[in-house]
């Protein structure tokens, strides 16, 4: 891989000999090719759970009791896997986009991409401040009646070089052909867009929603070959679908990241091994694309994901160049950090 995608950080390449030795982080053996994160999110307050909606049509008492309970499920879940607390103080900025460039030296990765972060505007900020590490995707809702203006504005003059969407927050469907204008927007940047399906959030998240299904995407994926479609988290508990999906639509990918909590409700066994032999065996190892689904402090990058996920290539003998792909030579070929090209300006 070393010469065919150029490390984002500048001496990358320097320190290519000692990534091979053991003992590298806190024990851990550094992976023998570059790992670039594609599926993080930038730790600043979004609303992803609807919180102002709810509280208007239903009451903030009725809200609060629901968060309390959420807490409490994900505290269970965070105990189950050693996971600190998220800091609640709010750290300033500046602080914030230290902490995670240190993560991205601390792991040695080739970059992380936030497919979230406070809004395109904010998001642009945050990678200003570490062009060499940080990529960002633009992320606003697609039934905005400007959406693909916005797309466009955000890729050309903000930077951003991909388009994320959380399917279970939308309205309408998904393949409404008044939505066509923004995939349109997509081909014509040449930008990926990863679409979250399935479960939202940690327990007591989202559960059900119109746009749950991953196949709804089936004809948009169709009417618009050239554009990447990315499904993260392996469909998030819509793992049949996706395949289907995917076997269906050859320009749809998926992303590794996340706990995948999800398996467990399977009617068959199912865990990270098998999750990666069955997208193995059916869309080949450039559409699998490494993520983490980090976000807050002091977890910070959720190492323990990358290592679980390597050994889990490793056990199915993935050989070392698919591995090189997944992760990191996919999402950066997807990203266009080759050459570090602004997306949307073609020569
Ligand atoms: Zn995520």
């Amino acid at each position: 891989m070393k010469g065919e995608v150029r490390g984002m950080i500048p001496d990358a390449d320097a320190g290519r000999e000692s990534q091979s030795t053991e003992g590298a982080f806190g024990g851990y053996r550094r992976p023998s090719f570059p790992v670039f994160d594609f599926h993080a999110h930038f730790p600043v307050e979004e609303d992803f759970a609807k919180k102002d909606e709810y509280i208007r049509r239903f009451g903030r008492e009725k809200w609060e009791k629901i968060a309390r309970e959420a807490d409490r499920l994900q505290e269970d879940w965070r105990q189950a896997w050693s996971f600190l607390r998220p800091d609640t103080e709010r750290e300033p900025l500046e602080a914030l986009m230290a902490r995670w460039a240190a993560e991205v030296d601390r792991y040695g990765l080739d970059g992380i991409a936030f497919v979230t972060g406070g809004g395109n505007d904010l998001l642009a900020r945050i990678l200003g401040s570490e062009p060499r590490r940080f990529v960002g995707f633009a992320h606003h809702s697609p039934e905005k009646p400007d959406a693909a203006e916005e797309l466009r504005r955000a890729v050309t003059e903000l930077g951003l070089r991909g388009y994320k969407i959380l399917a279970p927050l939308l309205e309408g469907s998904l393949a409404d052909e008044r939505l066509y204008p923004v995939w349109q927007a997509a081909e014509d940047l040449e930008v990926p867009i990863l679409i979250h399906f399935g479960i939202l959030g940690g327990g007591g998240g989202i559960g059900n929603a119109p746009n749950i299904d991953p196949l709804v995407i089936h004809d948009v994926a169709k009417a618009f070959p050239d554009v990447t479609f990315v499904i993260p988290h392996f469909g998030c508990g819509y793992t049949r679908e996706l395949l289907q999906l995917a076997w269906a639509c050859p320009n749809v990918s998926v992303d590794t990241s996340g706990n995948n909590e999800w398996v467990h409700w399977f009617p068959y066994e199912l865990d990270l091994k098998k999750l990666f032999w069955l997208f193995y065996e059916t869309v080949g190892p450039r559409r699998i694309i490494f993520g983490s689904d980090s976000s807050w402090f002091p977890r910070g990058f959720a190492h323990r994901y990358l290592l679980d996920q390597i050994r889990a290539c490793r056990e199915l003998r993935i050989g070392e160049d698919d591995m090189a792909l997944i992760f990191g030579g996919n999402a950066k070929r997807l990203l266009k950090l080759d050459d570090r090209a602004v997306p949307g300006e073609r020569g």
